[in-house]
């Protein structure tokens, strides 16, 4: 893919394009952002141009075909095997480093999750961080800086990709299709991720979200069992309770935007469900709700039991 089909990337892509015209390509380089704003779409549009050697991919040239299909043999992928990414891992991309490159000028290599590589992984890369063999191009993908070992940041050109507006998301998904409302919902959903965004627009998930949210708001003290089947089959999929707590964030910021008399909801499909939550709890009540919520998420992040976390949840949401 060419650099003018990544979505809202413009500040590191001119970056990247002055060094490409310049002939100053640095040999690592470690893109941070958010899961799905972009930073691998631009790495292998990078990678395009080099292994192109021009300013930018032709995109059609064997060369580009097969970067596009991640079938190129100077290109390689490295992402986490379960958990981490293990020190086999980099032991073999150093073995590939190693060789001449087949067809391409150079090497080129992305690390994606570079947050997930374990100790002695990090220390095996930053090896070849130091000592790069021939003249690789190595590229690192991470959504979490923070968790990056500093001594590989401190090898690495940086360069931060933003979280993509939703203005941004909604006029794509609106573009290839979708209808409105579902690409407003989806947009605001997103975080600033297009792939999140393109996960949530469609018919499935929109209804399991309408469906999750009628039946938290369903809930009561008086009839625990429901609660209590909900928080054990959410806590099976860490993930996608983790992405449950979200909707239910973004539902009751929409309780009090619609309390202060704004009609500007994310959640515009479950209006009715919506009003009637408004009337039914107090401004305070809602606040102390995302604070419950907030509290649930930091105990899954934390790995905590989840099914413990998410039942004390759910009874202090059905609490009146
Ligand atoms: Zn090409």
């Amino acid at each position: 893919m060419p650099f003018s089909g990544i979505l809202g990337q413009d500040g590191s892509i001119t970056v990247l394009r002055r060094s490409l015209a310049v002939g100053k390509v640095a040999h690592a380089y470690l893109f941070d952002g958010v899961e799905g704003c972009g930073k691998k779409k631009t790495a292998l549009a990078f990678i395009e141009a080099v292994f192109c050697g021009k300013e930018e991919g032709c995109g059609s040239c064997p060369s580009c075909r097969k970067i596009a299909a991640l079938q190129h043999p100077d290109l390689h992928l490295i992402e986490p095997d379960g958990a981490f990414i293990k020190i086999d891992q980099i032991r073999e991309l150093q073995r590939e480093l190693a060789y001449r490159p087949f067809e391409a000028p150079i090497k080129a290599c992305i690390i994606d999750a570079a947050d997930r590589l374990n100790p002695a992984a990090g220390n095996a890369l930053l090896k070849t961080l130091e000592e790069p063999p021939g003249s690789a191009l190595m590229i690192l993908l991470t959504a979490n800086t923070g968790s990056v070992l500093p001594t590989i940041l401190s090898r690495c050109q940086s360069l931060h990709f933003p979280a993509l507006s939703e203005t941004t998301i909604e006029e794509y998904l609106r573009r290839n299709g979708s209808e409105p409302e579902a690409a407003r919902i989806a947009a605001s959903l997103a975080g600033g991720s297009l792939k999140k965004a393109l996960e949530t627009d469609n018919e499935t998930a929109l209804t399991e979200r309408k469906t999750f949210l009628a039946r938290l708001s369903s809930f009561s003290l008086r009839e625990i069992a429901p609660l209590f089947t909900a928080a054990e089959e959410l806590a099976a999929d860490k993930e996608k309770a983790l992405e449950m707590l979200e909707l239910v964030t973004a539902f009751m910021r929409d309780i009090l935007l619609l309390q202060r008399g704004s009609r500007e909801v994310v959640n515009s499909d479950l209006l009715p469900l919506l009003e009637r939550e408004a009337v039914r709890c107090s401004p305070e009540r809602v606040m102390e709700r995302i604070q419950q919520v907030f509290a649930a998420r930091q105990a899954l992040l934390r790995n905590v039991n989840p099914r413990l976390a998410l039942e004390v949840l759910f009874m202090r949401l059905a609490e009146q």
